[in-house]
């Protein structure tokens, strides 16, 4: 693997298509790398079926969105585009990248949708971050480099300890209290079972009401060109103009889904998610949103 695959993600988030990340979490990605978590991306298929620019394209994109959204690790699996399929075979290569990177957060696509792709890729997700914890299941290590170049991202904040949960306040979580293998800094390059600590769906692309939008006010210009960092899709062409919208239009658009969700939490701009569970609650003052 990558040199930098010795230190855990913190963030993980998984889809179906290169730049759908980009459409759905990526404002959430970009806050988490730049409270200094580290945050990863993978594209379950190539884009090889896309109208427009061929894989290849895709990919070089793809790093420099990644790069954009100063995302840690990035890497696009070989299953085939338009053909994401809930296999067993599929949901091992997902096991072995959960084990490689070992995230505390998965972040999973909405599991109902217009694109069979999108909501298989959530079962598929799900599937594998179960199977991923299972002591008995070996999987062996893979080959595949990240897209992107290990070093630049990686950074400088210590990983707590035993006990020093005090460090990453107002990160909503610590590592406390977890085992010391657990923890970013000695994640071991053997394939152990892991499973996420938590499981979100970002849900933007299904008209569902969020149990949770996270404000990426401060993060929406940046998203946004993460975004048109995918040339061959979004740069004004005669190539399927019959089907995809010009540059302005996605720009009207990308805000005003933005600024929807921002509205329902009380700021500018946010990317909407769904949880499973329900949300606990420490403090009754602390809690945010405006009811009235
Ligand atoms: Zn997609």
């Amino acid at each position: 693997m990558t040199t930098n695959s010795t230190l855990a993600l913190d963030v993980l988030a998984i889809a179906a298509h290169r730049d759908d990340v980009e459409q759905t979490c990526a404002g959430t990605l970009l806050k988490m790398a730049e409270r200094g978590h580290r945050t990863g991306i993978l594209d379950l298929t190539q884009g090889e079926m896309g109208t427009r620019g061929t894989a290849e394209d895709r990919a070089s994109e793809a790093a420099e969105a990644a790069r954009i959204l100063k995302v840690s690790w990035r890497q696009a699996l070989d299953i085939p585009d338009g053909r994401v399929e809930n296999t067993w075979e599929n949901r091992l290569k997902i096991v072995r990248i959960l084990r490689e990177q070992r995230p505390r957060v998965l972040i999973l696509p909405y599991w109902e949708g217009r694109h069979p792709d999108h909501y298989t890729a959530s079962i598929l997700g799900y599937e594998a971050a179960f199977l991923s914890g299972l002591a008995k299941l070996d999987v062996a290590i893979s080959h595949q480099p990240s897209v992107i170049s290990a070093q630049k991202t990686v950074p400088t904040k210590t990983v707590p300890t035993i006990g020093a949960s005090a460090s990453v306040e107002g990160h909503g979580f610590s590592r406390a209290e977890e085992t010391p293998q657990e923890s970013g800094a000695s994640a071991p390059k053997s394939l152990a079972p892991h499973r996420p600590f938590k499981i979100i769906y970002a849900s933007l692309y299904r008209d569902v009401r969020p149990t949770f939008v996270v404000d990426i006010t401060d993060q929406f210009e940046t998203r946004f060109a993460s975004l048109m960092a995918y040339k061959s899709q979004f740069t004004d062409q005669d190539a399927g103009s019959g089907i995809f919208p010009a540059q302005k239009e996605i720009r009207a658009r990308v805000e005003s889904m933005a600024r929807f969700y921002g509205m329902m939490g009380g700021v500018t701009y946010a990317e909407p998610f769904v949880q499973k569970e329900v949300g606990l609650v420490d403090d009754v003052m602390a809690i945010p949103v405006k009811s009235i």
